[in-house]
């Protein structure tokens, strides 16, 4: 349960003073919609409105506060001109500037003969003095509410800056004292204010210098964020480490059989990946380790003779996969591995249902499953193992920690191993995965070419279409790629369509088309349609992102490439380029392009290295932005930027694990209020995993 002292900070922001509901909508787009969401939104500018100049003095371009009397409302002639209110004061004249102006407001706000505190950006137009539509227009008793220095945060739609900084103002103000769960040394050492004392200040920047990462404010909030994740990730692998695993190793029977059937020889890396994962398996503790290795490194086999070792001894495997796409690949191509070698495989998707999935689970129960592969729908009840010795999580940033240890609970001491295709810059890895025990696939299996990736203009189309016909006469499949159309998954599916009907007048019957909003028979239909040869061309959305497998497409063509991230483009490519064949991806773009889509397509061009591309990808974007897509799995830092912050992160993981060295479950003050901060960033995943929790 989050403690009391933090409810103020997840009520709703409409429980602020002055946020209506259109207001409210606006901030929730921008930030959240919880009070904590607009205290995590930070500043990204300020206006310093310190000048005081006489009008005289006032040097135009400059954000100038400037006391002046009223004179005169001058109606304009036309409509299309502006209202103009002509002021002065001992040294000269300023006039304020209103187009669309509303004359009986601003009679009533600037009162000929009163006096008024202005604030705006001084022009000089003929031989004017100007401000247009000046920022503050205040009387002088109410001048203290013209910040001398105003953040600037960033803005959306109709959202005044004003609402805003009176929003952020009110939760500022009731935000409460929070115990400290910082090192006494550490704050010190570092010059870092109390959590509260930071709040107040990086919202009320004095000097552009206050809007560094490194300003002391910014640097506590940011490191608390960090620390947060840290002690979160450590938390989850002490757990982990806790539960007992057992210590087993196969005698090798079955290994020997599929090995002898494998159409391949394994790469070195795969080699080395399988000892490292014989290792753990025979140490007494439960593994935890990752895969990583780029699409198309043959992670997939590497996974197979991990779960054969638990079949040898009599166990079974579970190999979880977050698509049901993916699953029923994965059963297939595992089938095919194991053919006649006496080893039962199953898979178990949202699609069974009834009495033979009733029939499955009995079988599961009774042992008669020795690898069950599957979706989510793995961790339903009902789904229970004789004796779950190991489980493989692929693509497993699609999957919650929880849900790893709840697939993790369905065994004794089960040993994990996590696959993934995203890779990660060194910078990164640590926020995802702590201290993870790495496996990483560096080579693509033997005999691969390069694929011939091309860029070239959306207008050349019909040159593409009459290169795929030349091609697909003699056997080439296809992969055709539609554009992501602002993130709408119906524009995406309405781009998909169109395309598709277009190439059927050229294709007739051999183009299939397959996108997300379909039925899965219908998916699989279209995509065995295109495996088995009799559909040349496959029309898709992204959904071929992750994992579709059809070793002897050759070409790729995007559209809209421009539209893709970098890492995105890389898992599309990674679709072809598996088989002895050449490959050619061609990257249609429309014009213009901007500077950051050429530099993306031009390292695609160059290189096929998923870690170059991770490492460019961050240097093009920025780590604020690599983190921000939710969909590449890696957290979302409201506070801490990891290309600014690294040192930081370092600092964040050895403080975590020293914290629990001393204090494993949290129970001490410091614990206590440790536990806080974990709530205050919604880590209550990691606090239930906490003895007395
Ligand atoms: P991923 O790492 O993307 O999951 P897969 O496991 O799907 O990659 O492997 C991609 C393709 O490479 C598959 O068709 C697989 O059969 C093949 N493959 C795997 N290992 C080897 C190898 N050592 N030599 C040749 N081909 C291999
Ligand atoms: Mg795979």
């Amino acid at each position: 349960m989050r403690p009391d002292i933090l409810n103020n900070l997840f009520i709703s922001i409409t429980d602020l003073p002055g946020i209506g509901p259109r207001n409210a909508k606006l901030i929730e787009k921008l930030t959240g919609s919880k009070i904590i969401d607009l205290l995590w939104l930070l500043p990204r500018e300020i206006i310093d409105r310190r000048y005081a100049p006489t009008i005289a003095e006032a040097v135009p371009g400059k954000i100038a506060t400037i006391s002046v009397r009223i004179d005169n409302h001058v109606q304009p002639p036309t409509k299309r001109q502006p209202y103009r209110v002509v002021c002065s004061d001992d040294s000269g004249q300023i006039t304020l500037v209103f187009f669309h102006a509303r004359p009986d407001y601003l009679e009533k706000l600037m009162p000929v003969g009163k006096t008024r505190v202005v604030s705006g950006r001084i022009e000089h137009y003929r031989n004017d003095v100007q401000v247009t539509h000046p920022d503050h227009v205040v009387s002088p008793d109410e001048a203290f509410l013209v910040r001398r220095v105003e953040p600037v945060y960033p803005l959306t739609g109709s959202l005044s800056s004003k609402a805003l900084i009176k929003a952020v103002g009110a939760a500022v103000e009731g935000s409460p004292e929070l115990p400290e769960w910082l090192d006494t040394a550490l704050l010190k050492r570092e010059g870092w204010p109390s959590w509260h004392s930071a709040l107040g200040t990086v919202h009320a920047p004095d000097e552009a210098a206050a809007l560094e990462p490194h300003a002391p404010a910014r640097a506590r909030l940011a490191y608390d964020e960090l620390l947060a994740n840290q002690l979160t990730l450590a938390i989850m692998r002490a757990r982990q480490k806790q539960a007992k695993g057992r210590s087993f190793e196969g005698d090798n029977s079955l290994t020997r059989k599929v090995l002898k059937n494998l159409p391949f020889a394994l790469t070195e890396a795969q080699t080395l990946a399988l000892r490292e994962i014989r290792e753990d398996l025979a140490s007494q503790a439960a593994m935890l380790r990752l895969l990583q290795g780029d699409v198309g490194s043959g992670k997939t086999v590497v996974a197979l003779f991990t779960l054969l070792s638990a079949v040898e001894c009599g166990g079974q495997g579970v190999m979880m996969a977050p698509t049901e796409i993916l699953a029923q690949q994965h059963m297939t191509t595992l089938q095919d591995l194991c053919v006649n070698s006496g080893i039962r495989i199953d898979v178990l998707t949202g699609r069974d249902k009834g009495r033979l999935r009733q029939e499955k689970l009995d079988r599961l129960m009774k042992g008669k499953i020795d690898i069950l592969v599957g979706t989510h729908a793995l961790f339903q009840s009902g789904v229970e193992f004789k004796d779950l010795m190991v489980a493989v999580i692929d693509e497993q940033h699609r999957f919650g920690v929880h849900q790893r240890l709840a697939l993790a609970k369905k065994g004794h001491g089960v040993d994990v191993l996590l696959m993934t295709a995203t890779p990660i810059p060194r910078t990164l890895s640590l926020t995802v995965y702590g201290d993870l025990e790495v496996s990483r696939l560096t080579e693509k299996p033997a005999g691969r070419l390069p694929v011939d990736t091309r860029t070239m203009s959306l207008d050349r189309l019909h040159e593409v279409v009459d290169a795929v016909m030349r091609a697909t006469p003699s056997g080439a499949k296809v992969y055709w790629v539609c554009p992501l159309v602002e993130d709408s998954e119906i524009g995406d599916l309405a781009a998909a369509e169109a395309r598709y009907t277009a190439l059927k007048s050229h294709f007739g019957d051999t183009v299939a088309l397959v996108h997300g909003r379909m039925k899965n028979a219908e998916k699989d239909a279209a995509i065995a349609q295109f495996s088995e040869g009799k559909a040349a061309i496959l029309v898709a959305t992204t959904v071929i992102e992750v994992g579709v497998d059809v070793p002897d497409a050759t070409i790729m063509v995007i559209e809209h490439a421009e539209r893709f991230g970098l890492a995105q483009l890389h898992q599309l490519r990674g679709r072809i380029g598996r088989g002895e064949k050449k490959s050619t991806c061609l990257l249609l773009y429309t014009k213009p392009l901007g500077e950051t889509a050429r530099s993306r397509l031009r390292i695609l061009r160059e290189t096929e290295d998923g870690f170059r591309i991770a490492e460019e990808d961050l240097r093009l974007r920025g780590a604020g932005e690599v983190l921000g897509t939710r969909q590449s799995g890696l957290p979302v830092f409201r506070l801490a930027d990891l290309a600014a912050h690294a040192d930081l992160l370092s600092i964040a993981r050895d403080d975590a694990s020293l914290i629990l060295e001393k204090d494993p479950d949290l129970q001490s003050e410091r614990g206590i209020a440790l536990r806080t901060l974990l709530y205050l960033f919604e880590r209550d995943a990691a606090i239930v995993n906490l003895r007395s929790g």
